[in-house]
């Protein structure tokens, strides 16, 4: 029912001339369908991947929640949008440590960001002392909430979640399924209270934290994961490739 997605996030990483090659060996080998491909690039190569791309849907990898001003270095909806961009990744966790993104913003971004018809992938997750002292729920639940606080969702098809516990983001430690699982299911439950079984069904969850080719099966086979965000192992051609057939339920 909910087409899985698999997207890399190749952070600062990836010069245009490595990007379009990277476009024309992966693309013909993509699984034909089954599979939402997506790649958040770097924004300075965004409008040549958006030109080249057949296959892959592109995304940028943040924005700012404005649309236009004194916002010295920072990217606007309009501007993404100029750019044919499809996704955009919002509240990414180093987004949050680095760069001080509390709810509050990540959720005026939400808003910019479907009012520009861009489809956000908003990553939520617990550090490692929270899981570690048990309050990986209520952290989720104070993550989901303040984000999507007076958001409303006309097309469920178009916002999606990435559970990324901060612990298992390039430490190659990923969650195990049954721990990726139990929190997706709870995000779904959270969004369930908020906007109703109906909606909360369709709305795609992700799993991200050190994805790669060998555990991709197992964490795919669990009924509330839709999909990998996934960071280092996307940057490799090989490696999304298996990763995007290991999608496809
Ligand atoms: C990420 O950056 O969102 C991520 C999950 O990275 P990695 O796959 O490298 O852990």
């Amino acid at each position: 029912m909910r087409k899985p997605i698999l997207a890399g996030n190749w952070k600062m990483n990836k010069t245009r001339d490595e990007a379009i090659h990277f476009l024309l060996s992966v693309e013909p080998n993509l699984p034909k369908d089954g599979v939402e491909a997506v790649i958040c690039a770097p924004a300075i190569i965004l409008r040549d991947l958006v030109k080249r791309s057949e296959v892959i849907h592109v995304g940028a990898q943040n924005m700012n929640e404005n649309v236009s001003g004194a916002y010295t270095g920072e990217i606007s909806p309009v501007m993404l949008k100029d750019t044919k961009v499809e996704y955009v990744i919002l509240g990414h966790s180093e987004r949050r440590a680095y760069y001080n993104e509390t709810d509050e913003k990540i959720n005026l971004k939400i808003a910019r960001a479907l009012e520009y018809e861009l489809k956000p992938i908003v990553c939520v997750g617990e550090v490692l002392a929270e899981r570690e002292n048990g309050t990986t729920n209520k952290v989720l639940k104070t993550q989901i909430e303040g984000a999507f606080k007076d958001i409303v969702i006309s097309n469920p098809d178009n916002i999606v979640i990435a559970y990324e516990p901060v612990w298992a983001i390039g430490t190659g430690k990923s969650a195990t399924s049954a721990q990726a699982e139990d929190a997706c299911k709870y995000i779904r439950e959270l969004l369930a209270n908020l906007y109703g079984a109906e909606v909360s069904d369709k709305i795609r969850i992700l799993y991200g934290g050190s994805v790669n080719t060998k555990n991709i099966d197992e964490l795919m086979s669990m009924p509330n994961i839709d999909g990998g965000l996934v960071g280092g192992a996307s940057l490799k051609e090989a490696d999304f490739i298996t990763l995007c057939k290991g999608c496809v339920k």
